[in-house]
């Protein structure tokens, strides 16, 4: 039985359909598996013991193609990272590690990650009570080292069935989820997401879309009345949860979820395709990295360059400061694997959602408002300089690579980094190491306070970008990462319009460019207006790249720039989203199921 209203608690035997708010698009058909706040990342899966020796053939495997894989980047970065990947070298073929997952694997009957993981949590526990720092380091690199391990293990062998190796999927719910934990959902083999404390453009959410993961937020009951373990339907993009699933809705949600596969596969072909509308009007289009690994996936996706790397995640990732060596190491991954086409890296914007365990900050009460992004860096200068002397260097292995200040409210904060980056560019002369003289320095017009000063501020800088999420969330008054007034954020409200055409409209008088790097760039319904505003390029996770670029192949520049003109006197949102998708059906009607 179906019942299309939410019920108030799910029935223990029959199809249960419940409503939830969308977060991440697709349809994700596995069991559900609730989240323990202190559960480990890497989830336990016992194995028979007929399948020991599988078991640690897989392992070996994964070892191998590790020790390869830290071998490459040893022999590629050179100088003075080589000395980090060495390290991790001896942690690979570390005997006690080695023998400690075997155990862990034979007599535990625990699966290779879960083997790895515990193996690794024990040894880096270990070194990080030692007394002498270099041991304490170790710690560090075995973290690092069961990153990858895991990582390796979750590609399927060669000559293996796609998926065998994969920990077992699950759709996760979670009350809670730090961006540090979100960015691992996939090695933690989650397939869908649901969750209570996040909105459409909470760190979180954006993490789940760039990482394809289908998930929703307000569930219509409590999530502790769920089922462990109940199979279910999620259905991120109409938002709902269907429990236990009749044979006929598996098949339906499966069917349509095949069909969105299909029209993504047939828009990869447009990867080389420049972004051009109809009338010849060029948008570039560009991907925001949360990590290093995501660069290979925004080539494969037809990116045109990097326009946002987010380098905080480095820092969230391992819960400790990274060095300057770590730090150069992925940026230069990056600047390296786009060269020559256009990276930028912007400085750490930590804080907000985005807390690393690794800087003591004290609690605030209006995180959001708080010291936060360029605010922390120019107040912790060792951390910011840290980061500039490490992307000064990466400068010198792409000629397009630039610099980017996040969240800029005043003048004199552009200043006062630039300030710091001179003096950087200076120890890096007196040491012999080269970095590019004129690399550009752009910012992120994402308070509404900059928006409004933007004429003043592009006199100072090669460029802006424009970061929605921020710019909606204080325009409005909505924090972005709160469920109860998620209903408020709207990114298309008169007033954010306003200030994106305000931002553009300085940059065109200054003659530099001006871009979008929030979600907003990556959601296809908005392409028409942000190019008929004047947007000079989108940035947005990599798999939003091709459905944005056929939409606007589909398009013609005069029309959108009609759509732009009618939605800044409009004053309704709703109407504007309308609009845009009444021109999209028009154009491009085979797009609308990635569009909406
Ligand atoms: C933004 O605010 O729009 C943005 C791109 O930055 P972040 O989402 O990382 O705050
Ligand atoms: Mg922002």
């Amino acid at each position: 039985m179906t019942s299309a209203a939410a019920p108030e608690k799910p029935d223990t035997a029959a199809e249960t359909v419940l409503t939830a708010m969308p977060l991440s698009p697709g349809i994700a058909v596995a069991p559900l598996r609730l989240h323990a706040p202190d559960e480990p990342a890497v989830p336990l899966r016992r194995i028979e013991p007929d399948a020991v020796l599988a078991e640690t053939e897989r392992l070996e495997k994964a070892l191998l193609r590790t020790r390869g894989e830290l071998h490459a980047l040893r022999t590629s970065l050179g100088g003075d990272s080589a000395a980090i990947f060495d390290a991790h070298l001896l942690a690979v073929d570390d005997p006690d590690f080695l023998a400690r997952i075997h155990r862990e694997i034979c007599d535990g009957k625990v699966c290779a990650e879960h083997a790895v993981f515990r193996a690794g949590a024990y040894f880096a526990d270990l070194f990080s009570r030692m007394e002498d720092d270099y041991l304490k380091e170790r710690a560090n690199d075995i973290r690092d080292v069961v990153k990858r391990i895991v990582h390796a293990l979750a590609e399927p062998a060669e000559g293996a069935p796609a998926g065998a190796a994969a920990t077992t999927p699950a759709i996760l719910v979670a009350k809670e989820l730090a961006p540090s934990e979100a960015m691992n959902l996939r090695e933690s083999g989650v397939a869908g997401l649901v969750v209570e404390g996040a909105s459409p453009t909470s760190h979180v959410a954006i993490l789940t879309r760039a990482l394809g993961i289908p998930a929703v937020t307000r569930l219509s009951v409590p999530l502790a009345s769920l089922p462990e373990g109940a199979e279910a339907v999620l259905d991120g993009t109409r938002g709902t949860l269907t429990l236990r699933p009749t044979e006929a809705t598996r098949a339906e949600k499966l069917r349509e979820k095949g069909e969105a596969d299909a029209l993504r596969g047939r828009l990869a072909a447009l990867r080389d395709e420049p972004c051009t509308l109809v009338d010849g009007k060029r948008v570039g289009l560009e991907a925001n990295l949360d990590m290093p690994r995501d660069a290979e996936e925004a080539l494969q996706c037809g990116a045109e360059g990097v326009g946002l790397y987010r380098t905080e995640y480095l820092f969230l990732d391992t819960g400790e400061m990274p060095g300057e060596e770590t730090q150069f190491a992925a940026y230069a991954h990056i600047a390296r694997l786009l060269a020559p086409r256009r990276v930028v890296l912007r400085t750490l914007d930590l804080g907000g959602d985005k807390l690393s365990g690794s800087l003591d900050l004290a609690t605030e009460s209006n995180p959001f408002l708080g010291w936060r992004a360029i605010r922390l860096c120019l107040g912790r200068t060792d951390i910011f300089r840290t980061q500039l002397r490490a992307m000064l260097r990466a400068s010198a292995l792409n000629p397009n690579l630039e610099i980017m200040y996040p969240m800029i409210s005043r003048a004199d904060e552009i200043d006062r980094a630039n300030a710091l980056l001179a003096a950087c560019k200076e120890e890096l002369r007196g040491e012999g190491k080269e970095f590019n003289e004129n690399v550009s320095v752009g910012v992120m017009v994402e308070i509404p306070a900059a928006a409004l000063i933007a004429r003043d501020l592009a006199r100072k800088v090669a460029f802006f970008s424009i970061g929605t999420n921020d710019l909606t969330q204080y325009t409005l008054a909505v924090d972005r990462g709160n469920e109860q007034v998620a209903h408020l954020y709207d990114p298309l409200h008169p007033a954010v319009l306003r200030l994106i055409a305000e931002t553009i409209a300085a940059g065109e008088a200054a003659g530099i460019e001006t871009g979008v790097c929030g979600e907003m760039a990556g959601q296809a319904v908005y392409a028409p207006l942000l190019a008929g505003m004047g947007a000079k390029t989108l940035s947005a996770s990599p798999r939003h790249l091709p459905t944005v670029k056929a939409v606007l192949r589909a398009l013609d520049s005069t029309e959108c720039r009609e759509l732009a003109r009618a939605a800044l006197q409009s004053a309704d949102g709703l109407a504007t989203r309308e609009r845009c998708r009444a021109l999209i059906a028009r154009r491009a009607p085979e797009l609308l199921p990635l569009v909406d």
